[in-house]
């Protein structure tokens, strides 16, 4: 693609859009009376018009029906988590047995780990990134330390290079070697926060399996964002958020993937409740659990049906448009953002001077999804509270870390030359 970084140019490719007339099917936050350039899909996606109808719905049935909702609603809710299975399946590349919706993000890692994580006096470690989300940190600390290991001896965190801002995944690879017969699990974010790097889950799987080790995925930021084969790639477990690059709202429910194989063993160690239940019998409340052959046996509650119900209004939108034209514009638009910021760091700043911009995001499309973070060398958070002023929502993190997320749903081409303009402001000034 040979980008221009004019009006014009970011016109026709809007006009060239298919999924143009979607940014019309989202409410785009405004501010000062004017609308903002939303960059945070990656934080918190923004809400489908839909959304209020969709849990109208269930407020609506409640009132009317109470308890017989369960069953009388218009989408009965003892079976709400249902309507989810195949379209999150395509969105993954899972099996639809293998995905279900439930509980939070941090709940469902822990509860995964709770089976996929099984440490003996031998095999107890985990490979894991350094700098890992901070919740992620928390979580596997916890874990192993509940096990009765230490997390000094047990964690091992796999970090940038000296000088390099992404893992290698040489280096991934190599520390799932060498920990080999003591690895008892591989826990990664598939798409690290920071950066954007995208992980080679395949190839990583392969390594972790070939020690014996089991391999999973915390996808907060892969799902809705990235290709996903979590089945092909025989991924052994996977969660997910629903309020980044979903949209289905503050604090959504989140989706989980546990590999056929995993499903169809009835004996493996969990947590679990009466959701989990075998459903021909889940209701004759008998003693002794029966975990369904799906990944639902981890469900523990009924569904949250309000939550869910945001949930689905978004999902129903991926489903229409599916994740093959999702992926395509989501290429042309971060390859946009990244030519921007290139040409502007080369037109407008001199790195002799110690001012430029830095892209940390790696420049393969096969490494990437939609966000593209840059380092704002000799800035501090004054651009940052520039761009803002100026109706640019995008992510600061201290001391000169800028991360953009133009999605494609509901950003556009223009979205970013406008971002472009207001950048050489607020870097001239
Ligand atoms: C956003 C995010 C979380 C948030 O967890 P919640 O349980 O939803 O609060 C966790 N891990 C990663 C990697 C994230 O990006």
């Amino acid at each position: 693609m040979n980008y221009e970084n004019s009006i014009d140019f970011a016109q026709k490719m809007d006009e060239q859009d298919e999924l143009k007339s979607y940014r019309d099917k989202f409410y785009i936050p405004v501010i000062n009376g004017k609308q903002t350039i939303y960059f945070t899909g990656n934080s918190l996606g923004l809400q489908p018009k839909s959304t209020q109808k969709y849990i109208n719905q269930e407020l609506e049935d409640w009132a009317q029906w109470g308890v017989e909702g369960h069953f009388h609603a218009k989408n009965p809710w003892f079976a709400y988590h249902e309507m989810f299975t195949e379209p999150i399946s395509k969105i993954v590349g899972a099996l639809p047995k293998e995905v279900v919706v439930m509980n939070n993000l941090t709940v469902n890692l822990n509860l995964l780990m709770v089976s996929f994580y099984r440490p003996t006096k031998e095999r107890y470690k985990i490979v894991c990134e350094a700098k890992a989300f901070p919740s992620d940190q928390y979580a596997l600390e916890m874990q192993v330390k509940s096990a009765g290991f230490n997390p000094e001896d047990a964690l091992i965190e796999v970090a940038p290079r000296e000088g390099e801002r992404t893992t290698r995944h040489e280096d991934i690879i190599d520390a799932i070697e060498k920990a080999g017969s003591s690895l008892a699990c591989v826990m990664i974010g598939g798409v690290n926060y920071f950066t954007g790097q995208v992980f080679d889950m395949k190839a990583i799987t392969e390594a972790a399996h070939k020690v014996g080790a089991n391999c999973g995925f915390d996808l907060a930021h892969g799902a809705g964002n990235i290709e996903l084969k979590l089945h092909e790639w025989n991924v052994d477990f996977a969660c997910w958020c629903s309020y980044k690059y979903l949209n289905s709202g503050p604090g959504g429910v989140s989706g989980v993937f546990v590999h056929e194989r995993h499903c169809n063993n009835t004996e493996l160690p969990r947590f679990a409740g009466w959701w989990g239940h075998e459903k021909e019998t889940r209701f004759l409340m008998e003693k002794g659990f029966k975990p369904m052959k799906s990944a639902e046996a981890w469900q523990m509650s009924n569904a949250p049906v309000l939550t869910m119900a945001a949930h689905k209004a978004s999902i129903d939108i991926f489903d229409e448009v599916g994740m093959d034209k999702l992926l395509k514009k989501q290429r042309l638009l971060s390859g946009y953002l990244e030519f921007v910021v290139d040409e502007i760091s080369e037109t407008y700043l001199n790195k002799s001077e110690g001012k430029w911009l830095e892209i940390i995001t790696p420049r393969d499309w096969s490494e990437r999804g939609c966000q593209v973070s840059v380092i704002a060398h000799g800035f501090g958070r004054a651009l940052f509270d520039k761009l803002l002023n100026e109706g640019v929502i995008s992510d600061w993190r201290e001391p000169n870390a800028i991360r953009m997320a133009p999605v494609p749903l509901y950003n556009s081409f223009e979205d970013i030359y406008r971002f472009g303009e207001i950048l050489i402001k607020a870097i001239s000034q």
